[in-house]
């Protein structure tokens, strides 16, 4: 017979963070700056752990270099050829420790990932990404990635539960991929139905990497600095942001003109926009798992960057964390019933 688990499980909007008496004296006493060993690569890391997602418009170069001059990381999305970057290589050295390269479990991208990083030597980070990390398939190509090259960084995902990052980990992955279903531009839980609330997902999917040494990465979901904040609060060493990065001067995508407004296309990385543009097309045995969206065309991302820098010091000052490392011990999180009071609009 199915199971029905009734444990609670909770979304950003479900909870918010709880003040706590705090010796800070000012937002500018608060580091955000964070060092990681990984497990099985050993390597070091170093930099503030908000990231862009390897999606076409919004893990592009020009995301990753105004990114890097906030320490921030950029997973580059995987359309870019071997010349390109070589190219955005010699020209940009000083992003590289900022930036993953990205791949899927194809032969194709298998070839193409070990030509970008031998073209490519300071690279240190390799982002596998698949929309269902629970195959064996995918555990054998961790395994397989990991042997081909022994001393990178490995993320793998995407997952939902404590069990498969465990898995993931003891394959060979470093960071861990967390997130089944709460994108800007997912649709899977409309399509297939499966999912996993994304703050509940943080808080066990983080207990069960942090207990092997590994780590992970919140991806999808953050509407706001506040969901990134909540994020960090439940445990995620990483927070991967889509749409809060979608439509500014760095991101990919036409920028469209309709009745005066400036418009920028958004889209999922198994939208059909995505799969016409890359793959020639839907294939008929699957649905589209993405939409296409145009948002509102939002101008250079820095401005983006310092609010959401601006809201994770503020948190950190409500909690008393002096470092963004304590703000999972002094989160408490209450549950609540309304999260914001909208009645003027609930845009910012
Ligand atoms: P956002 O920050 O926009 O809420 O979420 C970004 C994340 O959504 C990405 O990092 C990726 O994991 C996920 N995503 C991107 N494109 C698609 C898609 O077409 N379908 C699904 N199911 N997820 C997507």
């Amino acid at each position: 017979m199915p199971r029905i688990d009734t444990d609670i499980k909770l979304d950003f909007k479900d909870v918010l963070v709880r003040p706590k008496r705090s010796t800070l004296k000012s937002r500018s006493e608060v580091d955000l700056m964070r060092s990681f060993i990984f497990r099985n690569s050993t390597k070091t890391y170093n930099g503030l752990p908000v990231m862009a997602a390897n999606m076409d418009t919004v893990g592009t170069f020009e995301m990753a270099k105004a990114l890097a001059s906030h320490s921030l990381f950029t997973c580059i999305h995987k359309h870019y050829s071997v010349d390109e970057w070589k190219a955005f290589a010699a020209e940009n050295p000083s992003t590289l420790k900022n930036l993953a390269v990205s791949a899927g479990t194809s032969q194709t991208d298998v070839v193409k990932l070990a030509q970008i990083v031998k073209a490519v030597p300071a690279i240190d980070y390799i982002c596998l990404d698949v929309a269902n990390g629970y195959s064996e398939l995918f555990v054998q190509h961790v395994k397989t990635v990991r042997e081909m090259f022994p001393e990178h960084t490995i993320m793998a995902g995407n997952v939902v539960t404590g069990e498969m990052v465990e898995e993931l980990i003891l394959a060979g992955a470093d960071i861990i991929k967390v997130g089944i279903g709460p994108g800007s531009v997912c649709t899977t839980r409309k399509k297939a139905g499966v999912g996993y609330p994304q703050l509940s997902a943080v808080l066990e999917c983080a207990d069960a990497a942090h207990g092997l040494g590994g780590h992970i990465i919140s991806d999808g979901g953050c509407t706001c600095p506040g969901d990134v904040v909540k994020a960090f609060g439940a445990g995620a060493d990483y927070v991967m942001l889509g749409g809060m990065l979608a439509g500014h001067d760095q991101s990919g995508g036409e920028t469209i003109e309709r009745n005066g407004k400036k418009l920028k296309l958004f889209y999922g990385m198994s939208s059909s926009t995505a799969m016409t543009k890359h793959a020639g097309g839907v294939a008929e045995y699957r649905a589209s798992e993405g939409k296409t969206v145009e948002v509102t065309y939002r101008g250079d991302v820095n401005g983006t960057v310092l609010d959401i820098l601006g809201g994770l010091r503020s948190a950190c000052t409500y909690v008393g964390a002096g470092k963004l490392k304590e703000l999972s011990r002094r989160t408490t999180f209450i549950r609540v019933t309304q999260q914001t009071n909208n009645i003027f609009g609930n845009s910012s």
